[in-house]
């Protein structure tokens, strides 16, 4: 799978159940992403006011 994608798509609110479900078990086990994961909402907290 491509965690980057589905981060991403976790924070736009489209991803389906499944894959909303799929990525919180990867998150679990990857320390990385659960990284990636709080600086792409930094990132979206900073869209939301300019
Ligand atoms: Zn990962």
């Amino acid at each position: 799978m491509p965690p980057a994608s589905l981060l991403g798509g976790h924070l736009l609110y489209s991803l389906g159940e499944e894959e909303h479900a799929e990525l919180g078990r990867h998150l679990d086990g990857c320390a990385r992403c659960r990284a990636e994961l709080a600086g792409l909402r930094d990132v979206a907290r900073h869209l939301d006011s300019p």
